[in-house]
């Protein structure tokens, strides 16, 4: 059973009003943590203790900074099993998915703290005699992180080590969902910080919404729907904070042709249906030509019957439960209603039960095929086991359905032909392009979409350096020049 109040300036320390707990998906009569919420006065000692911590940090040497995130993260390292036990334990996902998930925000921060001794200052030509001109970068300052629920470990590090290895202080609020693992990092990072240079606080949105519209706030970082994004986005203009939301996604893979179509169904299958499709570069959209139609749905069947369906912590468990019944309910009905609409059901469909984990949230891998581009379920993130498989004739009609959603996260094309290769590069209105690779994306690689699924600057690689720094143009002029 995990307890944690809120980390404030250094300290642990009880909030006020209701205490919430989290449930284990695949048995949701089981209380796995108690949080209790950060009061409005908790949030303020916050924001005064991050501006002292976020000083006393920055005047630190940023070779020095870097080395503290590396130790950090070699003792956030050390607890690797407590933590990928905590994030199956509240989120659900099976154990060896937890494990990698922790195992990879660790080599995403590696990198981060690695780039932030990169050259990231220029110096430039001057345009009068006797000068010369740079352009610097500081740390931002003070930066506000809400993460979602489904990677409990992975989207608080990739917000956490960039910020510090910048020279910022962060306060962190983790999904309500799963917060354990967040509260595992700001333990084993304590001895390496000054107090107030990672805060973590709880509460739903209505603490999320008091974090963000904070005035002391210099950068606000989001993941999560749209639909609170967009919520976030006005609060941060309010104060004309800088931003970086991160989105959800229709991500769809087309397969035009492929010289070996297991090793593609492979990948395609597992970008759909790890962590129980709950994730947002989830491909839930197949689009194949005719002549590979039957064959892609056959291979899809076989491959979601072959799911072994279970509570995560058991290891032979290949797909975990949906987080909660909300999202159970909100899966189901996606289905039902695109049944109603002419999909047909190749596999899966309905909610199943699982005899070791009777009350759990479990949902089959499911095939949908007959999709039409006009279906809600072929337009709306699902955020479920769900791939919808809509066919084509002519390359034109794949590119314009892969195309024809809001979001532009993530997308996908298996084909060995060179001139339709480059056209997908020009042409995907997505974020991040994947060329017969399914949408995993790599430790060192910007992350980030387009449209609906993002707003400024992407996270992980080069690119975080933009949301965690401020740019000055300094020119210094020799004191007898003109
Ligand atoms: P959500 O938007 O419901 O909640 C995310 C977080 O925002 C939670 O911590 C919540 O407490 C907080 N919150 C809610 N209202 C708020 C407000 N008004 N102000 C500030 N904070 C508020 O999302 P979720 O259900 O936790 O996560 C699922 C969504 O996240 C999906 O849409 C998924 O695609 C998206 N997601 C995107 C990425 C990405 O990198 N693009 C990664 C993971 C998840």
């Amino acid at each position: 059973m995990y307890t944690f109040g809120s980390f404030i300036n250094g300290e642990w320390q009880p909030g006020t009003g209701e205490v919430f707990e989290t449930v284990d998906p695949s048995a949701p009569g089981t209380c796995v943590g108690r949080y209790s919420p950060t009061s409005p006065a908790g949030l303020r000692t916050a924001m005064d203790a991050a501006r002292r911590g976020q000083a006393e940090w920055a005047a630190l040497p940023p070779a020095e900074r870097s080395r503290r995130v590396v130790a950090l993260l070699d003792a956030v390292e050390a607890r690797t099993e407590d933590i990928a036990r905590a994030v199956t334990l509240e989120q659900g996902k099976p154990i060896a998915e937890s494990r990698g998930e922790t195992g990879k925000s660790l080599r995403e921060a590696r990198f981060m703290a690695g780039e932030a001794v990169r050259g990231h200052s220029a110096v430039m030509p001057a345009q009068k005699p006797d000068c010369r001109n740079m352009v610097l970068r500081r740390p931002r300052g003070v930066i506000a992180a809400i993460t979602p629920w489904n990677f409990p470990i992975l989207t608080p590090m990739r917000k956490i080590a960039p910020a510090l290895a910048h020279g910022n202080a962060i306060i962190l609020k983790p999904s309500e969902l799963t917060p354990a693992p967040a509260c595992l990092i700001a333990e084993a990072a304590e001895e390496f910080l000054p107090a107030g240079a990672l805060q973590i606080v709880h509460g739903g949105g209505e603490v999320g919404a008091a974090l963000v519209s904070d005035a002391a706030v210099d950068g606000v970082t989001f993941t999560g729907s749209v639909e609170t994004g967009r919520r976030i986005y006005a609060a941060a203009a309010q104060n004309l904070a800088e931003l970086s939301l991160e989105l959800g996604g229709k991500n769809a893979v087309v397969i035009n042709d492929t010289d070996d179509l297991e090793r593609c169904l492979d990948q395609v299958f597992g970008a759909a249906c790890q962590c129980a499709g709950q994730r947002c570069t989830a491909i839930s959209r197949v689009i194949v030509a005719d002549a590979l139609h039957d064959a892609v749905i056959d291979g899809l069947r076989a491959r979601a019957k072959a799911q072994v369906v279970g509570a995560g912590i058991d290891p032979a468990t290949t797909l975990g439960p949906l987080i909660n019944h909300d999202q159970f309910q909100r899966v189901s009905g996606f289905v039902e209603r695109a049944v109603e609409a002419g999909a047909h059901v190749v596999t899966g469909g309905r909610a199943m039960q699982v005899d070791s984990a009777p009350d759990g949230f479990f949902y089959p891998a499911t095939v949908l095929r007959d999709v039409e581009p006009s279906m809600e379920i072929a337009r709306e993130e699902v955020f479920g086991p769900v791939i919808s498989v809509m066919r084509y004739t002519e390359f034109d009609t794949a590119m314009r359905l892969l195309n024809d959603v809001d979001f532009g996260l993530t997308s996908s094309l298996f084909s060995n032909d060179s001139a339709l290769i480059q056209r997908f590069l020009d042409e995907s209105q997505n974020g991040m392009l994947h060329v017969n690779h399914g949408t995993i994306p790599d430790d060192h690689m910007p992350f980030g979409g387009i449209r609906h699924s993002g707003v400024g600057a992407y996270s992980v690689g080069p690119s975080a350096v933009n949301f965690y720094t401020t740019e000055h143009s300094a020119y210094l002029q020799s004191p007898g020049g003109i």
